[in-house]
């Protein structure tokens, strides 16, 4: 082999290397950021959140690592048959409003993770429904709506992610639309950070969550999963029917940070409507 040829090899090797480097750091700068997937929409329990060895990949919204590559990108079950969000049909009834809000204030523990905006409740809060009781975990939002209503986006979408006791996931989502400002979301969206970063606790501010629903809570019942990845199937979905309002101003402030954060409606399949 001439050394011309030998240099050029090693050349090319380099360049993989490099580049295979850059690719794994950005991955895992991402990642970093707060156990990312974990703790978006606690998809994961707290236990699994701190297993050790989990791989997690690069996902995004668009391109490469956008929504119709994340099963193929390492998370299979985002190519189930009863994936969320989901379009409401026309003619869908509202399920009556039996859900029983215990919620607390919580401190304002806040974080970018990379994909959205979360706060992280404080313990102690749940929803009675189905008789079972689910602790809230966190809220965060959407921007857009991801579930959509006949055919329509609002805005935003608030979720607010529960678990049973059983390890069994419920997730209540409000839509968000512009309208009057909305002082219940100042806490918030005063502190909202526009850089990534780690979870902080702002001294003194306090939210509370009760006051984030909309006043009529008769919702949409339906089974799905999970909207990021590793897209868990089994969740019961509570869409409240009626959205609460924000001004232009509070919802352009958040687009500032997240104006792409939704991942695109999924087949209904077989699902019902409770
Ligand atoms: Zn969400």
């Amino acid at each position: 082999m001439s050394l011309k040829l030998k240099k050029l090899k090693v050349f090319a090797f380099l360049g993989i290397f490099i580049i295979s480097a850059i690719l794994v750091s950005g991955c895992t700068d991402e990642t970093n950021s707060q156990d990312v997937e974990n703790t978006h929409l606690g998809e994961v329990s707290d236990e699994d959140e701190h297993t050790e060895n989990v791989t997690e990949h690069h996902w995004g919204y668009e391109g490469e690592a956008g929504p119709e590559h994340w099963a193929e990108l390492g998370y299979p079950d985002c190519s189930g048959n009863e994936q969320s969000p989901i379009d409401i049909p026309v003619g869908t009834s509202l399920h009556s409003d039996d859900i029983s809000f215990n919620y607390n204030l919580t401190a304002l523990n806040i974080v970018n993770n990379g994909h959205s905006i979360k706060v992280e409740y404080d313990e102690g809060s749940s929803i009675e429904v189905e008789n079972n009781t689910y602790q809230l975990l966190q809220l965060h939002f959407h921007y857009l709506s991801e579930n959509t209503i006949m055919g329509e986006h609002s805005d935003m979408e608030m979720h607010l992610v529960h678990q049973s006791d059983d390890g069994e996931y419920a997730v209540v989502g409000v839509m968000m639309e512009p309208g009057s400002e909305n002082s219940a979301y100042a806490p918030i969206w005063e502190h909202m950070p526009a850089e990534v970063g780690d979870v902080e606790t702002i001294s003194g501010v306090n939210v509370s969550a009760v006051e984030l629903l909309p006043e009529n809570r008769t919702y949409y019942r339906f089974d799905g999963s999970f909207t990021t990845p590793p897209c868990t199937e089994g969740v019961k979905w509570f869409l409240m029917g009626t959205p609460v309002e924000l001004s232009t101003e509070q919802i352009d402030a958040f687009k500032v940070i997240y104006s792409n954060n939704y991942r695109p409606v999924q087949p209904l399949n077989d699902r019902e409507f409770y």
